[in-house]
């Protein structure tokens, strides 16, 4: 299957230093809303949303995040628009497969009102109840408003390289799969996706910065440490997770790991050389 891989949602927090890791402490950061569109078989395919044109036309609704992102909030950059783009139409997408239902997520769905929407089963749970302050502020019930077709996923015994993973997306066999790795929220999960080059595992937020898990030993810039342990729901899961990736890529160099909002990671995916 062909991957296009796509921003969805440009941020730029304050102190780039502490975000990116280079740069200065008054500069703005960058960081991205990294979104695979996947040609299937059967039609489009996304990972992820990103930002959608629901956040655009009403930023108010995303309440603190603006603060702290600093969305840019461009209709350019919603799946959307990347969707046509390609040449393709709304319709076209299908089946959309979330790590998780974060607003800078699922931003996006409300764009595809008639695909079918895939998620690990507790994260659907936790979204729908938003029983803590963390996860009312989190999760907005304005981006599934419109009523999505739920597509819930359990464990079924299939395993990636190791790690307990769900099938996605029945049209396409095996080739997209849901990961768990919960931490960051209740049910946050990775994406694996069988592209032309081989699989691409979308890991979502499980970690901020490439250095964690591609660089020995591991590191990442303060804020974005301190933001992911400030926002997970289970910070020793998240960590050992993240550790499991670590493994992952120590086991099986072949899968093509890559985060949600590295900048860096989606300029490496997007350059001449990949397409
Ligand atoms: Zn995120």
């Amino acid at each position: 299957m062909k991957v296009h891989h796509v921003n969805c949602g440009t941020m730029c927090p304050l102190a780039r230093r502490w975000v990116n890791g280079d740069g200065g402490l008054f500069e703005r950061g960058a960081m991205v809303a990294h979104v695979l569109i996947v040609e299937a078989p059967h039609g489009l395919v996304l990972v992820d949303t990103g930002l959608g044109t629901g956040d655009v036309a009403d930023p108010g609704r995303l309440g603190p995040f603006n603060l702290f992102a600093s969305p840019t909030l461009s209709r350019e950059e919603t799946a959307l628009a990347r969707v046509q783009a390609l040449g393709h139409d709304a319709g076209d997408v299908r089946d959309i497969v979330l790590t998780h239902l974060d607003l800078d997520h699922a931003g996006g769905l409300g764009d595809f009102p008639r695909a079918r929407v895939h998620v690990f089963r507790p994260e659907h749970a936790a979204a729908m109840a938003r029983a803590s302050r963390n996860e009312r502020a989190r999760y907005l019930p304005a981006q599934w408003a419109h009523g999505p077709s739920w597509s819930l996923h359990e464990p079924d015994g299939e395993r990636f390289f190791g790690l307990e993973s769900v099938r996605a997306v029945p049209e396409t066999n095996d080739d997209v799969l849901i990961v768990p790795l919960v931490g960051h929220t209740r049910g946050h999960s990775g994406v694996a996706v069988r592209g032309e080059r081989g699989w691409l595992l979308h890991a979502g937020d499980s970690y901020f910065h490439r250095d964690e898990i591609h660089r020995t030993p591991a590191g990442c810039p303060v804020g974005l440490r301190l933001f992911q342990a400030a926002a997970a729901v289970d910070d020793g899961n998240r960590r050992h997770n993240q550790a499991r990736l670590r493994e992952l890529r120590a086991s099986a160099p072949e899968v093509r790991v890559f985060s949600a909002h590295d900048p860096v990671e989606l300029d490496e995916l997007t350059s001449p050389e990949q397409k």
